[in-house]
């Protein structure tokens, strides 16, 4: 059996983590202040906020930019629950943009035709590890005054154009165990507005400048020091992961690229992915998804209901069509692409998906 993700854990996530079990300091402490600085560094950002999950970031950064009833935010349709749920934890209205067939990234020319005088901000979500099409976004959104919370869970260094994701808003993180690097659970905000990361570090942690003062309504959506300890274990080595992870992606792309009916993933011209899935389409997606279970590869459909589809948001009454997000839905397959994968292993993969190919 192949797994299509595979968390990267090694002697220095145990001894980071028996460091602070011995410490005596557990909960949100220097270990989170020190992750959130190396963090920042990393991305190229001049502030980091650390929290409990990609989704609360996501919550957070909407409230710190004072979104909330009465507003409308637009997103993808195709990405996990969370790029739409967090505009409703804010109180705000999703409206859904479709995506570009290519890369499954917000289309922007329907994001333009769906701003009103409500609309505050877009999250694009840079899906896969590949970045949405930001210098257009950024363009609408600076045409209309919109905030951009770029939604970065799937793309921990993915670059457009030499930039990283996040140079372009406010960036939210996931460092759940599947995503490029993990804390376990935990999440991250980036940003180069000081005002956005002071009150993202208010709303984190109980409205609470100091111990006991409670200036406004905040949640408990702290990382621990235990996390953050895994963290910085972890980010060192995430360049050479994602390194491993387009080599991985370019070895699969070579074996599969001239089997009829199979469309490898497409980079977008100017763009680093860094491969967070590795996502092919075909029109027979759900034979080839038996076969290769069948034959032990461990395979993904993200997403198999697009979000506007999900019972959740039909019983809010959302009935628009969104084509190219639907017929994505209905064709995409993830195959295993983490950076422990052997040769041995990739061979395997590329074997099974000609054999169900030709079969
Ligand atoms: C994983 C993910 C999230 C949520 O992150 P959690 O840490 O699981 O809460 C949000 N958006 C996208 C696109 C994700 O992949």
């Amino acid at each position: 059996m192949i797994s299509i993700s595979k968390p990267q854990i090694g002697e220095e996530e145990k001894q980071a983590v028996l460091q602070v079990l011995e410490s005596g300091q557990l909960a949100q402490g220097p270990k989170v202040k020190e992750f959130e600085e190396r963090f920042a560094a990393w991305c190229g950002v001049k502030y980091a906020v650390a929290t409990s999950s990609g989704t609360t970031a996501l919550h957070v950064a909407l409230l710190a930019h004072g979104i909330g009833q009465g507003d409308e935010v637009i997103t993808t349709p195709f990405s996990f629950i969370a790029s739409a749920n967090c505009i409703l934890y804010a109180g705000a209205t999703p409206v859904f943009a479709d995506i570009e067939p290519e890369y499954y990234t917000l289309d922007p020319v329907d994001v333009e035709r769906r701003i009103t005088p409500r609309t505050r901000a877009i999250i694009p979500v840079h899906l896969f590890g590949q970045a949405a099409d930001m210098e257009a976004l950024s363009a609408i959104a600076a045409r209309h005054n919109l905030a951009i919370i770029e939604d970065a869970c799937q793309s921990h260094g993915a670059r457009l154009n030499g930039k990283m994701v996040g140079a372009w808003g406010t960036a939210c993180y996931s460092f759940y165990p599947t995503k490029n690097m993990t804390t376990i659970e935990g999440g991250m905000i980036t940003t180069n507005d000081e005002g956005v990361a002071e009150r993202a570090r208010l709303i984190r942690n109980h409205g609470s400048p100091r111990r006991y003062l409670h200036e406004s309504l905040g949640f408990n959506f702290r990382m621990t020091d235990l996390q953050a300890a895994i963290g910085l274990a972890q980010l060192p080595k995430l360049d050479g992961w994602n390194r491993k992870r387009q080599e991985n992606a370019a070895y699969l792309t070579s074996g599969l690229e001239d089997l009829p009916g199979i469309q490898p993933p497409r980079v977008r011209p100017g763009g680093e992915h860094v491969f967070h899935q590795y996502t092919l389409r075909a029109a027979q997606r759900d034979a080839l998804l038996e076969q290769l279970s069948a034959r032990g590869i461990g395979v993904g459909v993200y997403y198999p209901i697009p979000i506007h589809q999900q019972p959740l948001y039909r019983q809010m009454g959302y009935q628009e069509k969104l084509p190219v997000s639907e017929a994505a839905s209905a064709e995409v397959l993830s195959l295993p692409v983490h950076p422990a994968l052997t040769r041995a292993e990739l061979d395997e993969i590329i074997a099974a998906v000609t054999g169900a190919v030709k079969s």
